[in-house]
């Protein structure tokens, strides 16, 4: 199932100013907390990250990493670019997925940047 994006105005490409990364062997970008995929034809297709092996959704309270200092609240405005990861959102930090739990951050596994 393809989710079209409709009366989508921006380009993405090399250039565009999103952070590009590598999903299932293409290129997508991180646009306003959404997976967007440019097709051949131009249209805009909304993908979404799923929750595998590499990228598991679990808890890792002993995650200690210095991608920010602790006590940071992600959150809209935080900074870090929002991942649409399963059913949840994570934030990109320092090539890795965050997902806020509780005190601490869990390691949501890294993403391939482009
Ligand atoms: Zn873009
Ligand atoms: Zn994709
Ligand atoms: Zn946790
Ligand atoms: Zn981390
Ligand atoms: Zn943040
Ligand atoms: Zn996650
Ligand atoms: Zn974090």
């Amino acid at each position: 199932m393809t989710h079209i994006h409709e009366n989508h105005d921006h380009q993405h490409g090399p250039d565009c100013g999103h952070t590009a990364i590598e999903h299932d062997g293409h290129v997508d970008y991180l646009h306003d907390g959404h997976l967007h995929h440019v097709n051949v034809d131009g249209s805009v297709e909304e993908h979404q990250l799923p929750v595998s092996s590499a990228n598991p959704a679990k808890c890792t309270p002993d995650h200690r990493c210095g991608g920010h200092e602790s006590g940071h609240v992600h959150g809209p405005n935080c900074g870090h670019q929002a991942v649409p990861h399963g059913d949840h959102i994570d934030y990109l930090v320092d090539g890795h997925l965050h997902h806020p739990h509780g005190d601490h951050c869990d390691d949501h596994g890294p993403l391939k940047l482009v």
